[in-house]
């Protein structure tokens, strides 16, 4: 019987069947059929510490025990009021409320809600929003309105909103890209711009400078326009340090952390924002009122997950793992670097990429999920975006499995160019 389910990205005419996965363990995925497969893109970017990490898995049993679900709104919980606490402690300081929700997308969506309702409660008549080409954050309609335009939302075009968007500041056309940023943020309507720091994941883990990331945000404070870190997928370590904004020494107005907050457990997300933004919603006037929720708003299950994941990162070497994990990475693609079948050979943190010269356009067009075909019957869950291969793995990968990963890798080199 063919299955009633509808995957997401999925064209079910091309891609029938979904591999059925009964374990997780590590970095490894255990299949119905018996397969083992090596989770190299920690499952679409949320593993951080490897599936099933037993302190996260205790949390969340000794929570379900306890507390499953609140209404969020007039009550609360201690697992939320602790994670809270212990996020605005752990962020660079500015960052001083928290704001629940479930997903990446929601925590982007959440943000420039937040930004806009900053701008209305203070009469001040900005609501245009300035965004990064090639930029991803989501695929809500205000998340995909502030991403890439593309084929992947092209069917829902009449309900994006427009956004000015900023050329990618590739190596040595930065400054191009600041002057647009600075021109954009001169734009009298310009309320907030939103911004993959350091590394633009689906855009096609493209990397750019901490300098530019310390500019842009200089530039946006110098114009009264808000700046939103999209750490959905930077957060919790993936860049080699816990949020990527550290390495330019910057604090957003706004940041957005999911994914790994839970160690890529249970769904969870966070959107913090300076004092500044959440006073301009505090009044005794319910029209200023952040009007925003969902039913499980800081769930008390994905909380003390959360929880848990932060006293991994206290009571672990996390960040060893991360510089050990980073610098095997770094090792393994230097052969890549003069290999004529590839170019943009790239590293930012535990994250590795390169791209596989392609054939010809048309080729391009197809390469991915070829690729992607290829390295799953190698047991290997890799999920090249176009021609870009990423290796996107849990911290606690082994050397012999990276190993593995590069001689595939190697592999396809020769197969498919
Ligand atoms: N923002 C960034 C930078 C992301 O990489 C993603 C997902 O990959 C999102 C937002 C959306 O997150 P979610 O898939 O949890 O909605």
């Amino acid at each position: 019987m063919t299955s009633p389910v509808w995957r997401p990205f999925t064209q079910h005419a091309l891609q029938k069947d979904a591999i059925l996965v009964e374990r997780g363990e590590g970095a490894w995925l255990e299949c119905a059929d018996g397969r083992r497969i090596l989770d190299a893109i920690s499952s679409w970017w949320v593993i951080t510490h490897g599936h099933r990490h037993p302190r996260i898995v205790q949390a969340i049993k000794d929570q379900a025990d306890r507390l499953d679900q609140i209404i969020f709104a007039g009550f609360t919980h201690e697992p939320a009021e602790s994670l809270a606490r212990r996020l605005v402690a752990l962020t660079a300081p500015g960052l001083d409320h928290v704001f629940y929700s479930d997903s990446g997308s929601t925590s982007v969506e959440v943000a420039i809600k937040m930004a806009l309702g900053y701008f209305r409660n203070r009469g001040v008549a900005r609501n245009r929003v300035i965004a990064l080409e090639h930029g991803y954050h989501g695929d809500t309609i205000g998340a995909m309105s502030t991403g890439a335009r593309s084929v992947f939302n092209a069917a829902y075009e009449p309900l994006l909103f427009d956004v000015t968007r900023i050329p990618f500041p590739s190596a040595g056309c930065e400054q191009q890209t600041l002057d647009a940023l600075e021109a954009a943020c001169r734009s009298a309507d310009a309320a907030v711009f939103v911004v993959e720091p350091l590394v633009l994941g689906a855009g096609g883990m493209l990397v750019y400078g901490a300098d530019t990331l310390r500019e842009m945000r200089r530039i946006c404070a110098a114009h009264g326009v808000l700046f939103v870190a999209d750490e959905v997928m930077t957060g919790f370590g993936r860049t080699g340090t816990l949020f990527a904004c550290e390495q330019a020494g910057i604090v957003p107005d706004i940041a957005c952390y999911a994914k790994g907050i839970t160690g890529g457990s249970l769904p969870l997300a966070v959107t913090m924002c300076s004092a500044e933004i959440f006073e301009a919603h505090y009044s005794t006037d319910r029209a200023r009122t952040f009007f925003h929720s969902s039913s499980f708003t800081a769930n008390p299950i994905a909380c003390a997950a959360a929880l848990a994941n932060l006293d991994i990162w206290e009571s672990e070497d996390v960040r060893g793992r991360i510089a050990h994990l980073s610098a095997m990475q770094e090792e393994r693609l230097r052969r890549f670097t003069n290999d004529a079948r590839f170019s943009n050979v790239r590293r930012i943190g535990t994250i590795a990429a390169l791209d596989l010269r392609a054939r010809d356009a048309g080729y391009l067009a197809t390469i991915g999920p070829a690729l992607y075909e290829f390295f799953i019957s190698r047991g290997l869950l890799l999920r090249p975006l176009g021609n870009t291969i990423y290796i996107l793995p849990p911290y606690c990968i082994e050397a012999s499995e990276l190993d593995s990963l590069y001689a595939a890798i190697d592999e396809a080199g020769d197969r498919f160019r």
